[in-house]
């Protein structure tokens, strides 16, 4: 029977769950017989991007074996409907060359040979380490760097725990410019755009929507559509997304904020503003008083469209490259659409250029002009509609502040500056004790990975690596350890995404532990009911904490410390069972109506819906307190500070800033350095058209797109989406291709500033003419003759050499080909090749204010040369300290432009957040 709290439509051919313990269908695979199957079906949540969508598992009864993944349709965000990549997790359970087992580095970092050791050994190493490193004091030397997170908040507590300031992430190669872009308008840092009600819907995503972020917001699109609404795609390819679109808006790269300031241009002129809703909720007085303007709405409303009078349709053609015509017709559609205006940007434009944050800044802008934020049909901050329940405890801030995390430079940075951690390090700002790489491949994912390997060969800079991953990569060659954690199936987690206009909560869980409870088994950790001993995160944290205070002297161990069972270790089963029980409104209900226990119906249903419905939440009205209002600023205050917003009638909780309004004008920017940029406006990309030396060949290389079909690292080891994308050529319209030289399929060579590539082109209209695409999320590698690797689907045997002192050639040795295993289909692999492999050859660039890597390039683009072989990569790293120092010259310090003495301001969100004291210099 379906949860009356899950609003979703019975797929008739869907077991209910009343049926999922014991569900017979006929075996496929038997076809012509009529073979019965005895299935028991265990719900979690997909692993292979962060939108968490709900899956099925199909577990054999007879032979405990998972047979298939499917998607639950009484998920609230998926519905049932998921990408390939969901299904594809089957693959990864039964990849024959996984890792099962943990193991140590034998011979020197980077020899490629490891040995199995015991769970205990590891754990009795590291908490040893990490012990002496928090009792030395040396709490910015224990760094644990994410990439794909796939959890809200668990690690982070334990990071705090421990007290150290070490929290890395990936957010800087991917969202950190779109985050700061979102975060000045509203103290939110993602849009969650209400599609399925949008009369018009404009995206600026490479994945967005065409796989990666997020397969939930796909469906609601499509629906839009087939409801009568518009669509328009930012993107110099024809991507999916485009494909299915009703304009395919293909700017020179770098020009989307013009754009959009030509769209704001329109709907000023027009008067299509909801001026309403920009009188309560804009800061438009703070915006007058910048410009020192008087400060009356009709003077602001006057002053705003003067102020982007230059923005004309005209004008934004001539910078952007599309036609005056277009611009005009969708700034009027937008205007019309008003508070139906759905908008979208992660990565893209955002992700490829300097000043890309802009780029959401002005996106934000449109829909802030036509009152479409948090309305039905329009965009919510990501907070509003993602639900992160409490745990039992939370630790306090640690005392600590690691520059190789947030460096002076960057205080607006709106995560750690990740992806230039070895240029920090060689730049002498700190080393590292002990780092652990979650389900993360800087060497092959980030720009400049060569310069990561040297970082790795340094024991000096890194004195233990420790590679917690469920799949062989490229970075584990330089690990001491490289440790098995679990996939979709083998592990615990609890998500929640910003799929619609609601609230839910998602439980990733370990299939076989499910059973196992079920069947009465008795066992201590997950590692022992998963395959081999693969293990997960959340309760190695445990373990690992549990050993590094073993008598609690620290204030560590109290952390891990059961609620229920006082001075014992709490167990996974614990930790989760006082959230549901405590955390999430309405889940002790819907569990008692069903005669189980909170933790009995999340491990039985696998997610809940909290909250259907939720739009407008800053009109939220304030409880009752001691505060004032002042009516003619519009805001409630209390002590000098700014509380809420007041329209005359209610005290409403308004948005995260500082003024509790949307900041159209960033106090923000103007305190820390950046006053020109304080009200949206247009930056040239590093790679504008005026950059470019086209008579030399220069063109923009955009590598900010992936297949939809794919994952990063973790698609090589499943072989369903290594059949269906394997190469990654690039994409050249025909007219370069005729300057070039070169037909379709043929080579040429890509050159960086620190090196070059050579791949195979794709001769397309589909690319914008003077660009070239590339996918980045192919040309998997691993060194011939290393003793441990996998994913062979996928990953092609090389050479990877130091030609001189400071450069490296790495060439293939061996195509993708059939290969022996227990997998019979691994010698039918029909394909030869994995793509080519591109991050290493990119010069680390950091914007200047964000800190995101701006990932376009300047690149020329040649015929191979002689001696070329496809897939080969040249990369001298000799280089990338200069470009590193070019981009981090053009940053704004915190102790020379910032305010009060601060590393960054305090409203500004940080990962795993230090006491407010080491926020000073
Ligand atoms: S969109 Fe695809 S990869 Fe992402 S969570 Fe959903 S099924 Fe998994």
């Amino acid at each position: 029977m379906q949860p009356d709290t899950m609003r979703t439509t019975p797929l008739e051919s869907f077991p209910p769950p009343d049926k999922w313990d014991d569900w017979q269908e006929l075996d496929a695979k038997a076809w012509p017989r009529r073979v019965k199957k005895n299935y028991a079906l265990v719900p979690t949540i997909c692993f292979n991007c962060e939108a968490a969508c709900g899956l099925i598992t199909y577990v054999d009864k007879e032979t405990q074996e998972i047979r298939k993944v499917e998607g639950n349709p009484y998920h609230p965000g998926s519905r049932g409907r998921n990408c390939a990549k969901g299904p594809a997790t089957v693959n990864q359970v039964q990849d024959p060359e996984r890792i099962l087992y943990p193991m140590k580095r034998v011979g020197p970092r980077g020899s490629g040979r490891f040995e199995r050791v015991s769970w205990d050994e590891v754990l009795d190493t590291l908490a040893a380490r990490i012990r002496k490193a928090i009792v030395e004091d040396r709490k910015t030397e224990v760094m644990y760097h994410v990439g794909r997170p796939g959890h809200d908040g668990y690690v982070e507590r334990v990071l705090q725990a421990w007290g150290v300031d070490g929290h890395n992430s990936h957010t800087n190669v991917c969202s950190a410019a779109a985050r700061l872009g979102y975060t000045l308008w509203s103290g939110y840092d993602r849009p969650s755009p209400d599609y399925e009600n949008a009369k018009f819907t404009l995206l600026i995503s490479a994945h967005l929507e065409t796989g990666h972020y997020f397969n939930p917001h796909a469906q609601r699109i499509i629906e839009a559509k087939m409801n009568g609404g518009k669509l328009a795609a930012c993107d110099v390819r024809l991507s999916n997304t485009a494909s299915m679109a009703d304009y395919w808006l293909a700017t020179r790269p770098g020009t989307e904020a013009m754009m959009l300031l030509g769209f704001a241009h329109v709907i000023l002129r027009d008067d299509l503003v909801d001026w309403d809703f920009v009188r309560t909720w804009v800061n438009w007085r703070d915006y007058q008083r910048a410009k020192g303007r008087e400060e009356e709405f009709t003077a602001f409303q006057r002053g705003l469209r003067e102020d982007y009078a230059f923005a004309t349709p005209a004008h934004a053609a001539s910078i952007t490259g599309l036609d005056a015509a277009t611009i005009e017709q969708v700034g009027r559609e937008i205007g019309e659409a008003g508070s139906r205006f759905a908008s979208h940007v992660w990565r893209n434009a955002a992700a490829g250029n300097e000043g890309g944050w802009a780029v959401a800044r002005n996106l934000q802008f449109v829909s802030v002009l036509v009152g479409a934020v948090a309305s039905v049909g329009g965009t919510a901050g990501s907070g509003t509609n993602k639900f992160v329940p409490s745990p039992f405890k939370k630790p306090r801030p640690q005392e600590a502040w690691s520059e190789l995390l947030y460096p002076n430079e960057w205080p607006l940075s709106h995560h750690e500056l990740s992806f230039c951690l070895p240029h920090l390090v060689k730049s002498g700002r700190g080393k590292i004790d002990t780092w652990f790489g979650r389900v993360y491949n800087p060497v092959w994912t980030n720009p400049d990975g060569a310069m990561w390997i040297d970082m790795f060969e340094d024991p000096d800079a890194v004195g233990c690596h420790v590679m917690l991953t469920p799949t062989w990569n490229e970075t584990s060659r330089w690990a001491d350890f490289v440790l098995p954690m679990g996939h979709a199936t083998e592990r615990h987690d609890l998500m929640s995404q910003e799929t619609h206009a609601a609230t839910w909560i998602g439980f990733r869980q370990p299939v076989h532990r499910v059973l196992a409870e079920r069947q009465g088994r008795d066992f201590e950790w997950t590692y022992e009911v998963n395959p081999g001993e693969v293990w997960e995160e959340d309760e190695f944290w445990i373990a690992l904490s549990w050993k590094i205070d073993p008598d609690g002297a620290l204030g560590i161990r109290e952390q891990f410390e059961s609620p229920y069972r006082p001075g014992e270790r709490i167990t996974i089963d614990e930790y989760y069972r006082w959230i549901f029980e405590n955390s999430v409104p309405g889940l002790p209900e819907a569990a008692a109506a069903e005669g189980q226990t909170p933790l009995e119906y999340m491990r039985r249903h696998g997610c809940f819906l909290v909250k259907d419905q939720v739009y407008k939440t800053h009109e939220h009205e304030l409880p009752p307190g001691d505060y004032a209002v002042d009516p003619d600023l519009g805001v409630v205050h209390k002590d000098g500070e700014v509380l809420g917003v007041y329209d005359g009638e209610r005290c409403m909780q308004g948005f995260h800033t500082p003024s509790k309004k949307l900041e159209l004008y960033s106090p923000t920017m103007a305190d820390w350095g950046w006053p020109e940029h304080a009200a949206p406006t247009y930056l040239e990309s590093h790679v504008d058209e005026s950059k470019l030396d086209r008579e030399n060949g220069e063109m923009a290389l955009v590598p900010t797109f992936r297949l939809p079909t794919l994952i990063h690292t973790r698609s090589a080891n499943s072989k369903w989406l290594s059949e269906l994308s394997n190469t990654n050529p690039v994409w050249i319209h025909p007219e370069d291709a005729r300057r070039v030289g070169v037909e379709m399929g043929e080579l040429i060579r890509v050159t960086t500033r620190t090196g070059y590539y050579v791949n195979a082109v794709w001769v397309t209209e589909g690319v914008r003419p003077g660009v070239v695409a590339c996918s980045h999320h192919m040309g998997r590698w691993t060194v011939k003759g290393d003793q441990v690797s996998g994913n062979h689907w996928q990953l092609h045997d090389v050479d990877l050499r130091k030609v001189s002192e400071t450069a490296y050639l790495m060439r293939r040795t061996k195509p993708v080909d059939s290969f022996a295993s227990d997998d019979e289909d691994s010698d039918k692999v029909w394909w030869s090749s994995g793509g080519v492999h591109q991050n290493m050859t990119f010069p680390a660039q950091p914007d200047p204010i964000s800190g995101m890597h701006c990932w376009h390039q300047v690149v020329t683009v040649s015929k191979a040369e002689p001696g070329d072989r496809y897939g080969d990569v040249y990369v001298d790293i000799g280089k990338s300290m200069a470009v590193f120092e070019e981009w981090q010259a053009r940053t704004r310090p915190a102790a020379e432009h910032g305010k009060d003495g601060l590393r960054r301001p305090l409203h500004l969100k940080r990962v795993c957040r230090p006491t407010e004291d080491m926020f000073k210099l």
